[in-house]
């Protein structure tokens, strides 16, 4: 079970799907959801991270109804403003309450050759304007076979975390790429045995204290089915969720994981 202090941290990466209309009708139907099952809003942070033409929508409508979902992007520009057509500055982002981005995801890595280098001029992007990094790591099918399951996440979270300093504020997600959307996701122990690892790379990066309060996320084929048994490891805080975030019971199931029986 995740360690008391740190909160379980839900989070909806929607990808390329939902256009606003759809994001602000799947955004209400979600909080009904919950709270039509009697959902504790204390219990967990649930994140929402919308296409960026959905985000001003989402973010009137969770002001306005007052909804207890945190907002987060999919990306940032590693720059703050300039001729840099179609980026989006982080600046932009901390205006619209933004208060997460997804960085490194695999999808940018292996479609847009975001490199380390880039992924960690992307941490500081996000830093600068105060907004926290949800750090992307994780082997491939190939990697896993070649060098275990820790190698490349490891080297990767080493990476990005050049130049942070002890007291920013970072989410790390572990997700193997060969259980992105594939419908196999890790089991909880291997996802265990990789985000320990990876919390002692945050303590030797950052030291003990910014290890024990940094949450740790596993993704790669969460579903309801599945969700208790990851957060019932001692080093997994919370799920990114692609495919099944999308899926108002789904997703609304998930965030109460702790309902589950036996959690
Ligand atoms: C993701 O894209 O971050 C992800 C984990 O996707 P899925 O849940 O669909 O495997």
């Amino acid at each position: 079970m995740a360690v008391k202090g740190r909160t379980p941290f839900l989070a909806g990466n929607w990808k390329m799907n939902l256009d606003h209309l759809q994001a602000v009708a799947f955004v209400q139907k979600l909080n009904w959801s919950l709270r039509d099952a009697g959902h504790d809003r204390g219990a967990v942070e649930v994140g929402v991270f919308p296409p960026f033409t959905d985000l001003r929508s989402v973010q009137t409508l969770i002001d306005a109804d007052r909804i207890a979902f945190s907002l987060g992007a999919q990306d940032v520009s590693v720059h703050d403003s300039g001729a840099y057509t179609g980026e989006i500055s982080g600046q932009f982002l901390a205006k619209l309450q933004v208060a997460y981005v997804i960085v490194g995801h695999s999808e940018r890595r292996q479609y847009h050759g975001e490199t380390d280098e880039i992924v960690g001029q992307k941490v500081q992007a996000s830093l600068r304007h105060g907004l926290t990094p949800v750090i992307c790591v994780g082997e491939t099918a190939e990697d896993l076979e070649e060098h275990g399951a820790s190698a490349v996440p490891v080297a990767q979270l080493q990476a990005a975390l050049q130049g942070v300093t002890a007291d920013a504020d970072i989410v790390v997600a572990y997700e193997p790429v060969w259980a992105i959307g594939s419908g196999q996701a890790a089991t909880p122990q291997q996802a265990q045995e990789v985000c320990a690892t990876l919390r002692q790379v945050v303590a030797e990066k950052l030291g003990a204290d910014a290890a024990e309060r940094t949450r740790i996320l596993y993704g790669g084929s969460v579903k309801a089915a599945n969700i208790a048994s990851f957060m019932r490891e001692p080093d997994i805080d919370g799920a990114l969720v692609g495919g099944a975030s999308i899926v108002v019971d789904e997703f609304s199931a998930i965030i109460r994981y702790q309902k589950h029986v036996g959690v």
